[in-house]
């Protein structure tokens, strides 16, 4: 069995991996796509001490270090189903969707999120090239442009106000009849200079010329009317969603789907740890995702130090 077993490879992951490695024991990886979703990002310019650089470069690096340890890393490989140790220190189970099954003495759950889509034409195509999801990672990219936000909960409307600072305009399109966010924000919203905000608006289209993204349609709910924005960029923030589907009943979820963790990583199982954007852990970065990674390990370090095997 494995000392700590790792499941998935995006920064928190690798993160984690290097740390237990560190302290000599033995540690698995096992990941559905090694990386995680740098894999698909352009530019990546927020990760402290690198200036710029690219994601899929960035996740070679990931594996590259977690490489330059003794990690069993098992790449391709789905988890689909936890069985938690049956006595404390007794080993955890992790069953693969090839059917294998993995032990280890400690688990660190670090499956991530994934954005979700809107499914409309354009979006796969203008995905990196001008449709975005994270506004704190590619705002700076529309300085001075036109864009538009979809979506009207909380995150759309701090996007709004956290991108009506870096753009020239701001366009928010919301699918009901009103913005569900906190009056606060709405408040702080309605009262920038640089906003629209366009209720019963369905996004139908994002289109484009030479390769960049130059605009989107919208369906009126109201009147059925087809409508078109002149936009260099849009931001899509209608939820995120954490890989932990396959978590469910075995240990705590948030009511988003995020695992519940406590401020050293553990979960509600013992010898369970998580880290990165699938916990309750709030700002989805790949700094905070590391950093996490890194507490993870050391606190499934602590727990093996601490507890008798059985
Ligand atoms: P992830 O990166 O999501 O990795 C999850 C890992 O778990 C993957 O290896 C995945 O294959 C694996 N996995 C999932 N389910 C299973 C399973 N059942 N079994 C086995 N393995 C599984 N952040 C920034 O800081 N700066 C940026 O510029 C930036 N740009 C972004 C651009 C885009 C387009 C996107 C989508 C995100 C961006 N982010 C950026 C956010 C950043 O990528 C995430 O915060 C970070 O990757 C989270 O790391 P993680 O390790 O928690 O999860």
């Amino acid at each position: 069995p494995y000392d700590v077993l790792i499941v998935g490879g995006g920064p928190a992951g690798a993160a984690a991996a290097v740390y237990a490695a560190r302290k000599g024991i033995r540690v698995g990886v096992a990941a559905e796509r090694f990386g995680g979703q740098v894999n698909d990002t352009l530019a990546i310019e927020n990760y402290i001490s690198v200036l710029e650089t690219e994601g899929p470069k960035f996740a070679a690096a990931l594996e590259a270090q977690v490489r330059h340890y003794e990690v069993d890393i098992m790449n391709l490989q789905r988890a689909d189903k936890l069985v938690p140790a049956a006595q404390p220190g007794g080993l955890t189970e992790v069953h693969m969707a090839n059917g294998g099954v993995l032990k280890a003495r400690s688990v660190i759950l670090s499956t991530g999120a994934r954005w979700r889509n809107v499914n409309v034409p354009g979006e796969q195509e203008y995905k990196n090239k001008g449709v975005a999801y994270c506004p704190h990672c590619d705002g700076p990219l529309f300085k001075g442009k036109k864009v538009a936000v979809i979506g009207g909960g909380n995150s759309g409307v701090e996007a709004a106000i956290d991108l009506a600072g870096i753009v020239e305009h701001v366009t928010l399109l919301e699918f009901g009849d009103q913005l569900k966010a906190d009056a606060v924000l709405v408040s702080k919203l309605k009262s920038l200079p640089n906003v629209q905000i366009i209720t019963q608006a369905q996004t139908t289209e994002f289109s484009g010329a030479g390769g960049k993204l130059a605009g989107m349609d919208y369906l009126d709910r109201t009147t059925g009317e087809k409508k078109h924005v002149d936009v260099e960029g849009v931001f899509v923030q209608i939820g995120l969603v954490p890989n932990t589907e396959w978590l469910k009943g075995t240990l705590e979820l948030s009511k988003f789907g995020e695992i519940v963790v406590d401020a050293k990583g553990h979960t509600s199982l013992p010898g369970v740890f998580a880290a990165g954007d699938c916990t309750t852990v709030p700002y989805k970065q790949i700094v905070i995702a590391a950093g996490e990674g890194a507490k993870a390990a050391l606190s499934a370090f602590d727990h093996l130090i601490r507890t008798p095997a059985h």
